[in-house]
Formats: C-alpha cells, structure tokens, sequence
C-alpha cells in the first residue's frame, strides 16, 4: 500500500472552502480532514473535534513548547495550528489527508514537505466575498474588515499554490477538487503495486 498524499487547501475567509469541503469529504472514507487546533472562541453552530479542537492559550503554547505542531499561525489575534501526529499517522495508513490553512501556515507546509499538493479557492469576485462575509453574521464589522484585508493579501499569494479553483458554483468547485485528487492517485508512482502484481500474475502465465 502506498503513503496517502497530503493536501494543502487555502482561500480566503468566506470563499466557501468548509462548503466545498464537506461535500467532498461526504461519505468518503479514503480522505482525511486534519482537525486544527484553535484558541479562537467557538461559533454559533460548530462542532468541538469536528473541524476545530478550541483550546487555551496556554494549551496551545505547550503545544508549540512540545514541538506538536507541523505549522502554525496568529491570525485575527488568534492562534491556529496543525497537529502533527494524526496527519502523520493517516499518511502512513494509507489515508490522503487534507490540511485547510490559511497561507502563511500553507507557505510553511510546503517547505518543509514539498510533496504536498496545493490547492487554492477563489471567490469569483471581492464584492461576493464581502457579501458572503457580512451576511454570514457571525463576525462584527471590524472583523469582517480585517479578514478582507486578509483575503486580498492571500490571494496575491495564490501563485504559490499548484492549482487554483474558483468557487462560482460549489458543485463546480468539489468537482475540481475531486479531479486533482483521482489525477494524483493515478500518477504511476501510485501505481507501483498494481504493476508489480500485474507483472507476477504474468509470470504465473504458461505463455
Ligand atoms: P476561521 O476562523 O474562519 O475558522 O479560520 C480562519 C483562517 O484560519 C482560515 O483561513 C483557515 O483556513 C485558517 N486555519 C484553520 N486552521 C488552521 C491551521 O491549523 N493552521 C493555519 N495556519 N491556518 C488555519
């Protein structure tokens, strides 16, 4: 069994990434989601354990203190970060596992583990990206001011980023996701085992 790939996936704050990936992740057993460690407050409607671990300062500082962490960033005064065990674990278990991180921590992961495969999510314009984050009401003005101050400066980071999808419709967007990830398993690296086995049961052949 080979390794699973391990996946970058970034956009702005607003631009439908959760959407998208949970309905690429729905009923699929084969990919991961990493589960970040946070020490934001929780949302109105999240989950502890579902996508986030919401943790104290003090837990997250001992975790860095600890070197438990792949990357990790300050962002809208909070901390974020990946821990490393799991995403370490599924990738050896044969799992791909999906790391959705802002930029700044994606920059990191794709230093220090360039066989990542990164990808980016676009809102298809800045005016639906306000909308989307205003109407979303779950942050003041302020805040929604800085995460589209944040947005514009992480799209100018997109270039860094192997493929790039534009969330216009979201069908649209997990169907691109989908096609990079059944691209790369098809890569024959990944296809190793099958040719060997291929190779034997040819052998076994009285040609
Ligand atoms: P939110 O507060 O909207 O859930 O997330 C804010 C930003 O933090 C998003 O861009 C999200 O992708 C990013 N983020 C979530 N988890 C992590 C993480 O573990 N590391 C880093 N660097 N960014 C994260």
């Amino acid at each position: 069994m080979s390794k699973g790939q391990l996946y970058i996936f970034s956009g702005p704050s607003g631009s439908g990434k959760d959407t998208v990936l949970k309905q690429l992740l729905s009923g699929r057993e084969d990919v991961k989601l990493s589960i970040s460690s946070i020490t934001r407050p929780m949302r109105v409607g999240e989950v502890e354990g579902e996508k986030y671990n919401f943790i104290s300062r003090e837990k997250f500082e001992q975790m860095l203190k600890n070197d438990e962490l792949l990357e990790h960033n300050v962002y809208v005064g909070n901390y974020y970060g990946t821990p490393k065990k799991p995403v370490e674990q599924w990738c050896e278990q044969g799992y791909d596992v999906i790391l959705e991180i802002d930029v700044n921590g994606a920059l990191k992961v794709m230093e220090k583990r360039p066989d990542a495969i990164s990808v980016f999510i676009m809102p298809p314009s800045m005016s639906v990206l306000h909308q989307r984050l205003s109407g979303r009401g779950t942050e003041d003005e302020e805040t929604v001011k800085s995460r589209l101050k944040i947005a514009v400066e992480e799209i100018s980071k997109a270039v860094n980023y192997d493929y790039i999808i534009v969330n216009d419709t979201v069908e649209q967007a997990v169907k691109d996701f989908d096609a990079i990830i059944r691209a790369n398993a098809l890569l024959k690296d990944k296809m190793e085992n099958l040719i060997y086995e291929v190779e034997q049961d040819a052998e076994s052949f009285n040609w």
